[in-house]
């Protein structure tokens, strides 16, 4: 296993065509650098804490993220995993829609297909490489149907007897531009005579066509402001981009599915319950960062003694212990598949909705505790400045045991919790809340709720 500055330096090598603000850019770029920053902690906290497990096939220890969960032990580890990871970064870790592709292959593939992913993956944790996903499409009109808007969907444009040619894009997706290895999954079930679009396969460092055109928002702009803590989080904002498939050539040895639907559906339910579930795990770990900054901040104002504040913290602390118990109780109540230990789907999706509603919970609670001064405050330039810098001092200042500089230093990072693209990217990554609703509501086996509720109080019709 490697460790974050190895990973680091393997990545650099790599020619990508990553813009920014329409400009070409290089992984040394504001925008970019953090992304690579947070992904390196991967290696360096997985070797720390022992976030790895045995595989049979390489014969030897491979980090957690790269192979797929063959118990419920696993699968908890993996779970662990992504709540430190997100606690400690507080910005995504960009390599559990990796994982999660991992295992949703390994639990639908058979024969041939098995045996090209099997290769992959040897590859994959012979090298350590990190791996990221996208569930495509950008699908334009959401009524119309891919034969309607083709060009919305990513498609095969042309087979050849090595490969085959993909066109489309991919639109939002966490840190693809610093992954080894992108795979690429329908987001979506296709109907017969849509065959063209249900292609999953993985992309790689040499394939050319690939652009990625990386998002900007407020918290970018505050990336390339530049400064030692105005950007509130040292490993940035959640960063993604625009993935274009511009005439790509995919060997068949890294096509997995083509034209086959029935796979296509059991790829994408396999795909989302393990995305969901470790999602639950992963905004325990966020409201974990933002319970630490609400706690911090009752202090740097000097309000320790206020029980209203403090219960505040106990509610955060039920959301963070809720969301994990979901993901723990799925991991245990999970079923095998193919050898791999699957989440059970029903609290895989529940552990969705209830990390969203808790994450929104816990940003109210922050941004109650921490007053308006996250929406307000001046910059750390305004403190550095020979001008400003004395009353920034004077009147940023809160409880004595606290400089100005730490009690900004803490804002900044509020500010980021409240201001960055953490709560659409927990709403919506892995699928809209509204998805796993629709799940729920099909899913879920209400009729025995029904029947305790006759036979309790003796209905007759
Ligand atoms: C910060 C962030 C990071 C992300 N990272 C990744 C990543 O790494 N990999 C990846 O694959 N994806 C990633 N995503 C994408 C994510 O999976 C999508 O945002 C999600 O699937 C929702 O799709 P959408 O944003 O296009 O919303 P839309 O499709 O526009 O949906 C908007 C709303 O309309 C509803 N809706 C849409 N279509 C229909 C329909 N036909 N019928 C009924 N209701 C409908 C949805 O349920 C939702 O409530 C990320 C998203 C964000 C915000």
């Amino acid at each position: 296993m490697i460790n974050g500055d190895e990973y680091i330096r393997r990545i650099k090598c790599y020619s990508r065509d990553m813009y920014v603000m329409g400009e070409r850019v290089g992984f040394d770029h504001p925008n970019v650098e953090p992304v690579l920053k947070a992904i390196s902690i991967t290696y360096d906290l997985a070797k720390e804490k022992g976030y790895h497990t045995y595989s049979e096939l390489v014969n030897r220890e491979v980090n957690i993220l790269n192979t797929c969960c063959r118990t419920p032990d696993d699968l908890i580890k993996r779970y662990d995993f992504q709540r430190e990871l997100s606690m400690r970064l507080a910005t995504c870790n960009y390599r559990c829609p990796g994982a999660d592709a991992i295992n949703a292959f390994m639990s639908v593939l058979e024969g041939d297909e098995r045996d090209r992913f099997l290769g992959l993956l040897r590859e994959i944790q012979e090298n350590d490489y990190a791996c990221t996903s996208a569930l495509t499409d950008p699908k334009g009109d959401r009524s119309r149907r891919p034969s309607e808007q083709r060009e919305m969907y990513v498609r095969v444009v042309e087979e050849r007897e090595d490969g085959i040619i993909v066109e489309g894009a991919k639109i939002h997706q966490s840190g693809a531009f610093a992954a080894d290895v992108n795979f690429f999954l329908p987001g979506q079930t296709f109907r017969e005579g849509e065959e063209e679009f249900a292609v999953a396969f993985a992309l790689k460092p040499e394939d050319r066509g690939v652009k990625y055109i990386l998002q900007n928002t407020g918290m970018q702009a505050k990336q390339r402001d530049g400064g030692e803590f105005e950007r509130g989080n040292p490993y940035g904002d959640r960063i993604t981009c625009t993935v274009v498939l511009d005439r790509v050539f995919v060997p068949w040895e890294r096509v997995f599915i083509y034209g086959d639907l029935k796979k296509v559906r059991e790829l994408l339910t396999a795909f989302a319950n393990s995305h969901r579930c470790v999602g639950a795990a992963c905004k325990a770990g966020f409201v974990d960062s933002m319970t630490g900054a609400a706690s911090l901040m009752i202090r740097a104002n000097g309000l320790e003694k206020v029980q209203a504040l403090r219960s505040k913290l106990g509610e955060m602390s039920a959301v963070s212990e809720g969301a994990y118990a979901i993901a723990v109780g799925a991991a245990v109540k999970g079923v095998e598949k193919n050898g791999v230990w699957l989440p059970d789907a029903i609290m895989a999706n529940a552990g969705k909705v209830i990390g969203v509603e808790g994450f929104a919970k816990a940003m109210r609670h922050l941004a109650d505790i921490a007053g308006g001064i996250p929406g307000t405050a001046p910059s750390e330039f305004d403190l550095r400045s020979e001008e400003t810098g004395r009353y920034v001092e004077k009147y940023v200042r809160g409880a004595e045991d606290f400089s100005a500089e730490d009690r900004l230093r803490l804002i900044k990072f509020i500010e980021f919790w409240l201001t960055s693209s953490h709560y659409i990217g927990a709403l919506h990554g892995g699928g809209s809340v509204s998805a796993s609703v629709i799940f729920l509501q099909y899913m879920s086996d209400f009729s025995t709720k029904e029947d305790a509720v006759r036979k309790a109080i003796n209905l007759k019709s």
